[in-house]
């Protein structure tokens, strides 16, 4: 028997028992969490990981961008490892369970397995991956790219958050710059568990999401120049507002996602206006326009028609327009076997289920560059996520962790 029996399953409340102590590290000021990345409470949370990692008969690995490897070991020496996790930081007004749900849904399945006294030929990896959310020290996913060779460590140690602190300076000062060579492990397969961050699951009533794809994403600022006025004394052809011409590019951005219905989205999150001051007409507006769809032709067909939207919006004001390309990544196909491992699990449990698109970018979209790769995913109330009032019940937070376990353990092989 290389699967689990129907009847094995993790233990519920030990899960949310765990989930409930490390949001105590970080807290934030609304009941979720501000565990940013490199931060001293993000050290607080590594130690408090670690630690159980190490009770539950775990050896930890560390890499050289401070990417954490808990490893059981299994029977066959030769056996590469099959690995699970997600990421430990948060948002500056996260959750308790957005990337952290998938890292100790890992642990709970290594304590499961203690529990039962179960062996698996493979060995089995809990990760942490550093620097998942991307607020603190763009991009998002730093780590687990440098780990697939999507960027270079140098390029990733040089990010700097907004006091002008590098992510290789703060990774040293937090004491969890590790001496492994990031990216030398050989994977036999990843998984990542993660709530949904969209309301699908939960709206159909549907116990986990069965990944099949990741929607690839776009980020291009765009920054508009016009010219500072008063907003009292310039006539109105005078003028050479940046703020309208934003506004005017905006209705494309929305205009151009909706002729891609039903997956493509599109929007701009961050928006600056300058000098924003109340009486003065902006000279310059800087925006991201981010857009995401799981057909790269999609994606590039969005930026292109932005470009020339943006353009001729421009030129008919009078104003100079400039795009910078500021992130991405292309559309993911997760790895057949791994997708169809998440759904026996699913099966073999009894839970409901169906196939679903990540519309967030996750670690397991870099990893699955380097390794066969799939996620499972629970439901989250009202969809909401990278806000405090991020919330998942109980009975979700088994679905999800029993269907990871599963799937986990019958491709890590289990041993008589
Ligand atoms: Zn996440």
């Amino acid at each position: 028997m290389a699967a689990p029996a129907a009847n094995m399953t993790i233990n519920a409340d030990r899960l949310w028992d765990s989930l409930m102590e490390m949001a105590k590290i970080g807290p934030g000021v609304a009941g979720g969490n501000n565990r940013q990345t490199l931060t001293d409470a993000d050290g607080e949370g590594r130690a408090l990981f670690q630690r159980w990692c190490e009770e539950a008969g775990c050896t930890m690995g560390l890499d050289t961008m401070g990417n954490m490897f808990a490893r059981r070991e299994g029977t066959d020496p030769d056996a590469l490892p099959v690995y699970v996790g997600s990421h430990l930081d948060t948002q500056p007004t996260g959750g308790k369970y957005d990337g952290v749900l998938g890292v100790l849904g890992g642990l709970e399945l290594i304590r499961t397995l203690n529990d039962l006294d179960i062996k698996t030929k493979h060995p089995i990896v809990v990760t942490n991956w550093t620097n998942e959310e991307g607020t603190r020290f763009a991009p998002a996913m730093l780590s687990s790219g440098v780990f697939a060779g999507v960027h270079e460590q140098d390029w990733a140690y040089a990010r700097e958050d907004a006091e002008g602190k590098s992510f290789g300076d703060e990774l040293v000062r937090i004491g969890w710059k590790g001496d492994e060579e990031v990216g030398a492990r050989k994977m036999h397969a990843f998984f990542e568990l993660h709530i949904e961050q969209g309301p699908i699951l939960e709206a159909e009533g549907v116990d986990v999401g069965v990944v099949t794809h990741g929607q690839g994403l776009s980020w291009t600022q765009v920054t508009v120049t016009g010219k500072d006025a008063h907003t009292g004394s310039t006539p109105m052809p005078m003028r050479k507002n940046a703020g309208l011409a934003m506004a005017r590019i905006l209705e494309k951005v929305e205009e151009i996602a909706l002729s891609h219905a039903p997956h493509a989205v599109g929007a701009a999150g961050h928006i600056d206006v300058y000098p924003n001051s109340r009486n003065v007409i902006p000279g310059k507006a800087v925006f991201t326009v981010d857009f995401r769809s799981p057909e790269l032709a999609v994606i590039r067909d969005m930026e292109a028609r932005l470009k020339a939207a943006a353009e001729e919006i421009c030129t008919h004001m009078g104003l100079e327009v400039d795009f910078e390309k500021v992130g991405g990544f292309d559309p993911v196909d997760f790895d057949e076997g791994c997708v169809a491992a998440i759904r026996n699990a699913a099966e073999r449990l009894g839970y409901s289920h169906r196939n679903i698109i990540s519309g967030a970018g996750h670690d397991a979209c870099w990893i699955n560059r380097v390794a066969p790769t799939a996620m499972v995913m629970c439901p989250c109330v009202d969809g909401l996520s990278h806000n405090e009032a991020e919330e998942i019940s109980k009975d979700w937070a088994k679905a999800g962790a029993d269907v990871l376990f599963h799937a986990v353990v019958e491709t890590a092989e289990i041993v008589e």
